[in-house]
């Protein structure tokens, strides 16, 4: 049906993408520039920038700087002192301008490559503390860039009320920052149904659709956007039908979401016998709390990762160990399973001055980078013990295992942690539960002989699907290879609950496909012992294992 003319000019296209979140949402659309200057390189009108333009740019730059440092406590505002240093040095000012001179190149060009090259330099350094300057010189010279473009500095943190954010792509750091109460919707050229960034959306309720070509080219920021996030679609300006039509979805989303209220309480069970947890997958206390409203019967994935994102310098034992203590505190008596870092991959922790890797997804990340830096590990395997000690309903998961030695290895540095507090008398959990997430095809091949050492399992359906087709979650053009319910899949996720059941340890599932509506059946026959799903998702898994027939439940209204 055609709409009637749009309330707010001419009505737009409407978009398809990858359908990400279950929400929906009508907003204004704040586009998000590109976050950085990578690939900046072919002809455009950059080129014209010169030495005037760039003067003008460093001294922008330097009053930018000079307002960060007198609003901010002493602390982060001694971060933007060296960055005000850094304006000054060389590099950035008369090494562009010869630059320029020589080759012809553009203002942007010659600072990029001046950034570049001082990074490099940096990172070269065996001083940890001058190698880590580096990711200090990669945002001074992001922020000459920005000035020298005229773009205004984003600030995710606080966008309007009502905003549908639409980015090329968005970074787990940038989409952590977001905040649920302003951003209603976020919508993206890039990524893919299990993108990090799209997680945490699900995790807030936002309505996300990820993998809309040409979405960039169609909206500017102050457009109307009608985001329909589980059908994929995004109705740019749409006419007064369209709006009707989006406001009647909305309302019967919030009247199901009524309905669903009264799943909160009910406990489901396994007629064989035993118990079946739908728990929640968050990233941080304030996501815990959320779940724990939403009916969440445990955490069975802690997302770590974001509590080392987004900052200059990695958190330390106190501050990691009050953070875990606060979310098993939340869920007091509930089981709490807290992974340990899996940063790499879309991840990079810019503080630990990771090399750039060409396939990021098949390199340091994980537990490999935590058994290649091993005083980061120990710093939050010790923050994890004392935390257990405290709360006592924590269980710790390694990720990305693959071999049994890897399994070994971070068992072993856990028992020197537990010897040094033991050694300074700082209470800890003797005795928690370990266990490994089988998300690496290897790993799911030694499923048995995993079982006879691991506590528990948990399935990280994200990453074995990935693996197992060699189809990158992130990447949209690749989206309809990547497949949770792929025969390969299934038969590997089979195949691991049946070896956890033959050695009696539990198995969960914390993938997207835990709460995918065609496979919680399946899943539910298998004998997965807890789904653990984004906080959105939750009443709706409970609901579907409540029509199994191998499942009674209790505390039904
Ligand atoms: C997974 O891989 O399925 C998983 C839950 O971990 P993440 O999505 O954080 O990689
Ligand atoms: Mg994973």
């Amino acid at each position: 049906m055609k709409s009637d003319a749009s309330l707010y000019g001419e009505e737009g296209p409407v978009l398809a993408g990858i359908s990400g979140t279950l929400s929906i949402a009508l907003g204004i659309a704040w586009v998000l520039k590109k976050p950085d200057f990578e690939g900046e390189t072919g002809p455009s009108p950059e080129k014209n920038l010169g030495p005037g333009e760039l003067a003008a740019a460093l001294e922008t730059s330097k009053e930018q700087l000079r307002g960060l440092i007198a609003a901010l406590p002493a602390r982060e505002g001694a971060i933007f002192s060296t960055h005000l240093n850094l304006l000054e040095d060389p590099a950035f000012t008369r090494e562009p301008l010869e630059r320029m001179e020589k080759t012809g190149c553009g203002a942007a060009e010659a600072i990029r490559q001046a950034s570049e090259e001082l990074q490099k330099s940096f990172q070269e350094f065996d001083d940890p503390y001058l190698r880590e300057r580096a990711a200090d010189i990669k945002d001074v010279g992001e922020r000459i860039l920005r000035n020298l473009r005229g773009e205004r500095e984003e600030d995710l943190a606080s966008l309007p009320p009502d905003t549908i954010l639409v980015a090329a792509d968005l970074t787990p750091s940038q989409a952590a920052r977001l905040n649920p109460r302003q951003v209603r919707g976020i919508v993206t050229e890039g990524g893919g149904k299990t993108s990090h960034a799209l997680l945490i959306a699900g995790a807030m309720n936002m309505a996300a659709v990820v993998g809309c070509k040409n979405i960039l080219s169609a909206v500017k920021t102050g457009d109307l956007l009608f985001v329909d996030a589980p059908k994929g679609k995004v109705y740019v300006n749409p006419g007064r039908e369209r709006i009707r039509e989006g406001r009647g979805k909305m309302e019967k989303f919030a009247r199901e979401e009524g309905r669903y209220q009264k799943l909160e309480t009910v406990r489901l069970f396994k007629k064989e016998g035993g118990r079946i947890l739908v728990g929640a997958n968050i990233g941080s206390p304030a996501e815990a709390e959320f779940a724990l409203q939403k009916g969440a019967d445990g955490i069975g994935l802690f997302r770590t990762e974001f509590l080392f994102i987004d900052r200059k310098e990695m958190p330390g034992e106190e501050e990691q160990y009050l953070v875990y203590r606060r979310v098993a505190e939340i869920f007091a008596g509930k089981p709490v399973v807290i992974r340990t870092l899996d940063a790499g991959g879309d991840k990079p922790l810019p503080y630990l001055n990771m090399r750039r890797e060409e396939n990021p997804f098949l390199g340091l990340r994980a537990i490999r980078l935590c058994l290649a830096r091993e005083p980061l590990f120990r710093i939050q395997l010790r923050a994890l013990l004392r935390a257990a000690a405290a709360a006592g309903n924590i269980r710790i998961m390694f990720p990305m295992i693959a071999s049994p030695w890897e399994f070994r290895a971070a068992r072993d540095i856990l028992e020197s942690c537990k010897e040094e507090l033991s050694r300074s008398g700082v209470p800890f959990l003797p005795n928690p539960k370990i266990g490994i997430m089988i998300e690496i095809p290897a790993a799911a091949i030694l499923a048995d002989e995993f079982a006879g050492e691991a506590d528990f399992f948990s399935i990280g359906t994200n990453d074995l699907t990935q693996y197992t087709l060699a189809a990158d979650r992130g990447n949209p053009e690749v989206s309809s290879y990547y497949d949770c319910k792929h025969p390969a899949v299934v038969a590997l996720v089979k195949g691991i609950i049946e070896a956890a059941r033959r050695r009696g340890i539990p198995c969960f599932m914390c993938g997207e496909m835990a709460s995918d509506p065609e496979a919680i059946p399946l899943l539910s026959q298998y004998g997965i012992d807890e789904f653990s799903v984004s906080t959105d998702r939750i009443l709706r898994t409970k609901e579907i294992l409540l029509r199994q027939e191998n499942v009674r439940a209790e505390g039904v209204l």
